[in-house]
């Protein structure tokens, strides 16, 4: 086995479902059997060759249709980026609105990724159009200062959001510093959703954070999904789930999986976590 082909056993094996829709499908089904539903992603991102882009959408497509197929619980979660952003605005506006109108048809939901600072305004902007469809949601950066402003916007036009704390360090001045500042946005962010928004996703892997969503949410009694990477903390997903909350795996699939791993790596705070979710059992 060479280098690259260990590491990518040791470290993408753990996080990716394998290289085909296929793959991602079986996992699904797998977690679907422990009441756990799937955000489904092909990897890829930054495309900025046509063929890659049109290669990512046709996937997408027929995702939809094999979600559809196999019955399964699964929503899609997909990167500007990926289908067009960085060739241009019109192109992945046209290929979001594609699909999005696709899933619609299927009763299948999108999610919108977020990705770097500068593409945030395009995201922002190509969603708006798509709220219409009301099968699409966001994701939103903890990290970012314009995120309280964008949250509340984007509720007021019946958006749905995914918060994050955010994957993309660089160093603007839009973005908060410390680890402290962005979890701090996070709970901030976290209690404006349970009280102003009824149906939205929490991302984190955090349990302080969880655990106050759920107290705070004894009160209002949204409907709250949390949701995880795959591979990270599957026993508290599943401990979760038990105690009755709903909960999604990040589940990403395809050959594309340096972007996606290289992420993980480089949030350092994480070291100690990825350390130990690579050596601790992901049985779930
Ligand atoms: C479903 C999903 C979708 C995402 N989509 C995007 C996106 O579109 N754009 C984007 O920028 N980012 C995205 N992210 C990544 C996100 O922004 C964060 O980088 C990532 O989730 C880490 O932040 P956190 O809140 O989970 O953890 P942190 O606040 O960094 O850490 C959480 C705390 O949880 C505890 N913890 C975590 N794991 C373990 C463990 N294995 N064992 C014990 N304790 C542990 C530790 O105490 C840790 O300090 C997504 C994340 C998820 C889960």
């Amino acid at each position: 086995m060479n280098l690259n082909a260990g590491l990518e056993k040791l470290f993408a094996g753990r996080w990716i479902a394998g290289y085909y829709p296929k793959d991602a499908i079986d996992r699904t089904k797998f977690l679907n059997s422990k009441g756990i539903s799937t955000l489904i992603n092909y990897l890829g991102e930054d495309f900025s060759n046509i063929t890659k882009v049109r290669d990512a959408v046709s996937t997408y497509m027929e995702l939809i249709d094999q979600i559809q197929y196999n019955k399964i619980c699964a929503y899609i979660s997909l990167k500007p980026t990926q289908i067009g952003l960085c060739i241009s605005y019109n192109l992945m506006l046209s290929n979001y609105i594609k699909i999005v109108k696709h899933a619609k048809s299927k009763g299948i939901f999108i999610w919108f990724d977020m990705e770097a600072p500068e593409t945030v305004n395009d995201t922002i902007k190509a969603y708006k159009s798509a709220i219409k469809y009301g099968n699409t949601g966001i994701c939103i950066q903890s990290y970012l200062k314009r995120s309280g402003r964008d949250i509340s916007e984007l509720i007021k036009k019946k958006g749905k959001i995914r918060l994050v704390k955010g994957a993309y360090h660089l160093k603007t001045n839009e973005v908060f510093k410390s680890h402290r500042q962005v979890s701090h946005n996070y709970r901030i962010l976290m209690e404006k959703l349970i009280k102003s928004s009824n149906n939205f996703m929490l991302a984190t892997h955090d349990s302080q954070m969880i655990d106050q969503a759920i107290k705070l949410n004894k009160k209002y009694k949204k409907n709250i999904t949390f949701a995880m990477l795959s591979g990270i903390r599957n026993k508290y997903a599943r401990y979760l789930v038990e105690h009755r909350h709903k909960v999604s795996l990040y589940v990403p699939f395809g050959s594309d999986w340096i972007g996606f791993s290289y992420r993980r790596l480089i949030e350092q705070r994480h070291m100690k976590i990825i350390v130990r979710s690579l050596f601790q059992s992901q049985k779930i």
